[in-house]
């Protein structure tokens, strides 16, 4: 156990209906740490993001504790959780195809500040000194981007919030190599920066290579955990997760 976890999650149930999608999952994420939870498609990944997110769909239920910087979430609403410090890219990643980047940015820090506030300008200037390729761009429309482009935006947009843990989900979803390794030597350097970072991934060997700590999430049980670089090299892990490659 970590002393002071940046996120902890314990005992994680969550239902859709009667059909239970986790069966008391838990995780923890350290202050400065990439920790990820790789899985086969259908494991829980996104339904595990979204509980700790306070982000369940309608038909959802959950039990099971999840705390933030040492406090409770029991209850708290997502925009609550957000102003707290935590912040999710959805797999969809859920921009406004049809504002410029930069009112996309801009909504993404309407929580974090006050109207007549000017901190966002600042947070402006480290969303684009990560992204330079965003800030070329920001007058353009988010629906005119690619798709790497686009995953930047998500991620940029979430930064906007300053969070102290971003949740990923499925970064490399959709995207070409090059892309992919762009995307998560933005993800190293991100950590770098002090934000904690929680990664789930279905690219597990991207995942691993910049992971710290890792978990295996499958059919809604943590099977497997530990150092990401000791999960690389586990038969398992390789046989079912990394392949021949
Ligand atoms: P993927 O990478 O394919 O998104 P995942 O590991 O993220 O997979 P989840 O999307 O969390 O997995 O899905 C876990 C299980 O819960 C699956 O069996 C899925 O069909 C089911 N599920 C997910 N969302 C819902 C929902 N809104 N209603 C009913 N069942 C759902």
């Amino acid at each position: 156990a970590l002393a002071n976890p940046v996120l902890e999650v314990s005992d994680l149930h969550v239902a859709y209906g009667k059909v239970e999608a986790l069966h008391g999952a838990g995780l923890q994420v350290g202050a400065g740490q990439i920790v990820t939870v790789i899985g086969p498609n259908g494991a829980g990944k996104s339904t595990m993001l979204n509980a700790i997110a306070g982000a369940m769909p309608n038909n959802g239920s959950m039990r099971g504790k999840v705390r933030l910087l040492g406090q409770n979430t029991d209850g708290v609403a997502i925009e609550t959780r957000v102003a707290r410090g935590m912040c999710l890219v959805p797999e969809k990643r859920e921009l406004f195809a049809s504002m410029t980047v930069q009112d996309n940015l801009l909504l993404g820090s309407y929580r974090r500040y006050k109207e007549g506030e000017s901190g966002y300008a600042d947070q402006m200037a480290v969303v684009f000194d990560l992204f330079p390729r965003l800030q070329e761009r920001r007058k353009q429309l988010a629906g005119s981007l690619s798709g790497g482009e686009r995953q930047m935006l998500a991620v940029g947009r979430a930064l906007m919030a300053k969070p102290q843990l971003l949740m990923l989900d499925e970064p490399s979803l959709g995207l070409a190599p090059l892309i992919v390794k762009e995307i998560f030597h933005i993800i190293v350097r991100l950590k770098q920066t002090g934000v904690a970072i929680l990664l789930v991934e279905q690219n597990a060997r991207a995942a691993l290579q910049a992971a710290d700590y890792a978990y295996v999430l499958e059919t809604g049980d943590m099977v497997l955990q530990g150092p990401a670089a000791e999960l690389a090299h586990d038969p398992k892990v390789i046989d079912t997760y990394l392949g021949l490659a």
